[in-house]
């Protein structure tokens, strides 16, 4: 008999969940509370923009993201990001400065002082780091100075993470690196060593992965995997209750104003960690207390578009992150029409601009109007544009992305733990090994190699 096997949450580890599962021929159902598949993938297209409200692009870091983009026939729908988007700037002192991506560039830079750059040139000397975990701020101010963490990682962290390096775990969010110290005694060391490993296994490094979407934005990716599940998914349903019995799964399900119960010899977890607090509280109430205390600050996303004949100076790049140190009001800014064709209409230039996260949850939450003048000021001073934006749309995130924070490998544990402990029981999503888009797939396709059947 067919395995019959409910996955809770329809965002991309859900949905590539569900596909691999129905190809090893089970019966999947995938229940989703909001009216469209997706999760923080959503795209939009207004006024001639195409609007990415969640992730706006990824990374092509592992064949499993790679080969499942060509297994759903999205190949000739994917783009690769723009070359000129390799050029990415950083806030300093209220300019914008391109990140150095050769050692000539590193030695000419302003971006770092000369102290700095002779300060990096230490870190193959220097002792590794004592401990299990430690914060990201710690490891990289120990390694590689404060300079480098001020105007490098912090700004990063506000761009991937919207978080912040003082409170992030090494060793869980960012555990290839954490891994060069430990397997090299440096990153430096590590870099050329790592290279030769993740050639052996395939992979490609991050900050080497093409970057890549869709012509008609993200969302093509998750548009797709739904509409490729033989039972569609239940859309309007929200999973309120979770109960185990005779080793098989009961759900309820709210649904059109009612509630249903349904079994299923599995069940996927693949929704946010305060969802599953609430969910395993029937199963596992002794596991709830972490999973509920994990963090997702707000991030809103203001989406402008301009006249490009408005704006003082060439996108040429991938857009800027700002330091914490600058104390400006937002994280940082991506130019949408420089990076991929077809975001904005001819004449017209896209930015979409990041609000809030760990630094300021206040700025995310602001009422609409003073959040997208906010937004505007800044962008206006930053790049120096003249004209007032002909579009803008803003999405709120109240709960944004996961923040790994010291102790998240505990975390990371009780979802291992949890599958050994109720057989049928299983988790993927960006709260298990890694928060960005690929992560999740990689998740998805871990968890289904080990569902049984
Ligand atoms: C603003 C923003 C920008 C980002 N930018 C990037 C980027 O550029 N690149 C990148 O790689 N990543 C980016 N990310 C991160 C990445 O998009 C997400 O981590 C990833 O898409 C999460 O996928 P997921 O399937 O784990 O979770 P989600 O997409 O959160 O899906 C979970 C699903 O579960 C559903 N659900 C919740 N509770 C229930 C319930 N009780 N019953 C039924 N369904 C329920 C939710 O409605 C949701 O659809 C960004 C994220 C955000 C928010």
């Amino acid at each position: 008999m067919q395995k019959q096997t409910a996955i809770i949450g329809a965002g991309i580890a859900g949905l590539s969940a569900a596909y691999w599962l129905e190809k090893k021929g089970h019966t999947v159902q995938v229940f989703e509370k909001n009216s469209q598949p997706g999760g923080a993938i959503i795209t939009e297209r207004q006024d001639g923009f195409l609007i990415d409200l969640g992730p706006n692009s990824t990374l092509e870091t592992s064949e499993v993201l790679k080969n499942l983009v060509n297994d759903l026939g999205l190949a000739p729908q994917r783009v690769y990001a723009n070359e000129a988007s390799n050029k990415r700037y950083i806030l300093k002192n209220g300019q914008l400065m391109a990140v150095p991506t050769s050692a000539g560039a590193f030695l000419k830079t302003k971006l770092f002082s000369f102290g700095a750059k002779l300060r990096l040139l230490k870190e193959p000397f220097i002792r590794p780091t004592a401990g299990d975990d430690i914060s990201l701020a710690d490891f990289v101010r120990h390694r590689l100075g404060q300079e480098f963490l001020d105007y490098a990682i912090n700004p990063f962290v506000a761009g991937v993470y919207a978080g912040d390096p003082k409170t992030l775990s090494t060793a869980a969010g960012f555990p290839k690196l954490y891994a060069l110290e430990k397997n090299y005694g440096s990153l430096i060391r590590g870099a050329i060593g790592g290279a030769r490993e993740r050639k052996k296994r395939k992979e490609v490094a991050k900050d080497r992965a093409k970057m890549f979407s869709f012509q008609n934005g993200m969302q093509t990716m998750t548009d797709t995997l739904a509409a490729k599940l033989k039972t569609p998914v239940l859309l309007d349903a929200t999973i309120t209750g979770l109960q185990k019995q005779d080793g098989k799964y009961q759900l309820t399900v709210e649904h059109a104003g009612q509630q249903h119960l349904y079994t299923f010899d599995s069940v996927i977890l693949c929704t946010p960690t305060h969802v599953l607090a609430g969910l395993l509280k029937n199963i596992a109430p002794e596991r709830v207390a972490p999973l509920a205390d994990v963090t997702y600050p707000p991030v809103s996303v203001v989406f402008t578009g301009f006249n490009a004949a408005d704006i003082g100076r060439e996108l040429d790049g991938f857009g800027y992150l700002i330091p914490e140190k600058e104390k400006r009001e937002i994280l940082g800014s991506i130019w949408s029409s420089t990076i991929f064709p077809g975001r904005a209409p001819e004449g017209k230039v896209a930015f979409t601009t990041f609000v809030g996260g760990t630094r300021q949850p206040q700025n995310a939450r602001l009422p609409e109007d003073e959040l997208v003048k906010l937004a505007l000021g800044e962008l206006k001073s930053i790049v120096g544009i003249n004209g007032e934006p002909v579009f803008v749309k803003v999405k709120r995130w109240e709960r944004a992305i996961p923040q790994y924070k010291l102790g998240y490998k505990k975390i990371q544990a009780i979802f291992d733990e949890l599958e050994t402990e109720h057989p049928g029981l299983y988790f993927a999503g960006n709260y298990r090994r890694g928060i960005s888009v690929g992560d999740s797939v990689l998740s998805a396709h871990e968890t289904v190699e080990r569902v049984e059947g």
